[in-house]
């Protein structure tokens, strides 16, 4: 069975073919600069590359030409796109109600409309996906797979902001939480790797990438996330703020004269470790920056870990206790400095670093002493083959 998995952002679209039999990508690429001059497609088979840029005015061109390199003679992997079996898409929002993926049909698609308002930057750049693949593929069966669904098992108390709870009911204001994808695998995964029953463990995984979530996970539910009613919320991330005074909002449209979108422009675009910084949002920039000597960069790193480190202690608290962390996505999977950082001056809760284990980068690997209480791990998260599952499991 062969599983085409489609991420579609406002101007880009990642794709990855897997086999599913053995569960092998065939071929993965990005297009980008859809509907912009510049358009690129960049198709992966292996260690060989191809590219073709070439106008894609919107993202129907961008599949047809996402298909067309996919059964191309040289550098395609199949001979006819009917054998693809099934779509998966990546959908960024399900609201409250879609707690698992679903099948894609009509009645699904006028659902995502309505949960656009919760999702304006992401939810109709995913909904012009799907709507393209269906254009092109209209016999095909496809599975949306939302990146809030893992988190709809958080307890009411966790996931109620106290505000008027007329707010709530009225116009679904409450944390949603995202990644949901991601901290679902690297948990499973976790667990398989420890060779213990997931139902019998509490987990805390941190997604630490360009955007960046922790999520407390007991007996392989959800119990509480970072990220909030949109993904600004939590800890400070590649160029979001996180956690922040509401009031603080307010105060600057009055005192700098910027509307509310330029302010939230700001959180979103130039704050967490980029604003602090001044240097990058890039970890590995800002590492090398504190290396030369950079006040802010060692900051920017300071303020980022303390933050991790936080809800690390407010999750083993919300969980009663901790038997694995788990670190994952691109600095959670890479950044040795950080990781140490976050866990530094956690022993007493039983949590040991070692610093030669705690090298890896980029491999699922126990990094704790022997003889950590806690079990901390790298695990590699790889949100497109859950979601290729998810589109299996629904449609064979
Ligand atoms: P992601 O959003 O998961 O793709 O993660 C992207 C982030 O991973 C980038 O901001 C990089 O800073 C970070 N990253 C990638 N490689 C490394 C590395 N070797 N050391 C530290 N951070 C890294």
């Amino acid at each position: 069975m062969k599983i085409l998995v489609i991420n579609c952002g406002s101007s880009s679209l990642k794709y990855q073919l897997f086999e599913m039999d053995n569960e092998k990508v065939l071929a993965k690429g990005i297009v980008e600069r859809i509907g912009i001059n510049g358009s690129v497609l960049t198709h992966k088979v292996g260690s060989e590359k191809f590219i073709k840029e070439t106008p894609m005015n919107n993202h129907t061109d961008a599949i047809k030409y996402v298909i067309e390199a996919l059964v191309d003679k040289e550098h395609g992997v199949i001979s006819h796109l009917s054998e693809i079996n099934a779509v998966g898409h990546r959908v960024v929002h399900g609201g409250e109600r879609y707690s698992k993926s679903a099948i894609v049909n009509d009645e699904v698609l006028s659902d995502l409309e309505d949960l656009s308002k919760l999702a304006p930057l992401h939810n109709p750049a995913n909904i012009i996906g799907i709507k393209a693949c269906r254009e092109l593929m209209p016999n095909v069966p496809m599975v949306i797979v939302f990146d809030t669904s893992f988190h709809q098992t958080m307890p009411k108390n966790a996931y109620m902001y106290a505000i008027p709870y007329e707010i709530y009911e009225k116009y679904g204001v409450r944390k949603y939480g995202f990644h949901g994808t991601s901290h679902d695998y690297v948990a499973h995964k976790a667990a398989e790797f420890l060779g213990k029953n997931i139902e019998d463990l509490k987990i805390i995984t941190c997604h630490l990438g360009n955007g960046s979530s922790l999520c407390a996970v007991d007996g392989g539910k959800s119990i509480d996330t970072s990220m909030g009613f949109t993904p600004l919320e939590g800890i400070a991330m590649g160029t979001r703020s996180g956690d922040i005074d509401p009031a603080v909002i307010p105060f600057l449209v009055k005192e700098t004269g910027k509307d509310i979108d330029e302010i939230l422009n700001i959180l979103n675009k130039q704050s967490g470790v980029l604003g602090l910084s001044g240097v990058s949002s890039d970890f590995r920039d800002i590492e090398a920056a504190k290396d030369e000597g950079n006040e802010r960069a060692k900051l920017a790193l300071e303020v980022f870990c303390y933050r991790v480190k936080k809800y690390i202690g407010a999750y083993i608290a919300a969980l009663g206790g901790i038997d694995v962390i788990v670190f994952t996505a691109g600095v959670g999977e890479n950044g040795p400095y950080t990781r140490k950082e976050c866990c530094r001056g956690l022993e007493f809760l039983g949590i040991k670093l070692d610093d030669e284990l705690n090298k890896v980068r980029g491999e699922l690997k126990e990094i704790s002493t022997e003889d950590s209480k806690v079990k901390v791990l790298v695990v590699p998260t790889d949100e497109e083959l859950m979601i290729a599952r998810d589109t299996k499991a629904l449609t064979s």
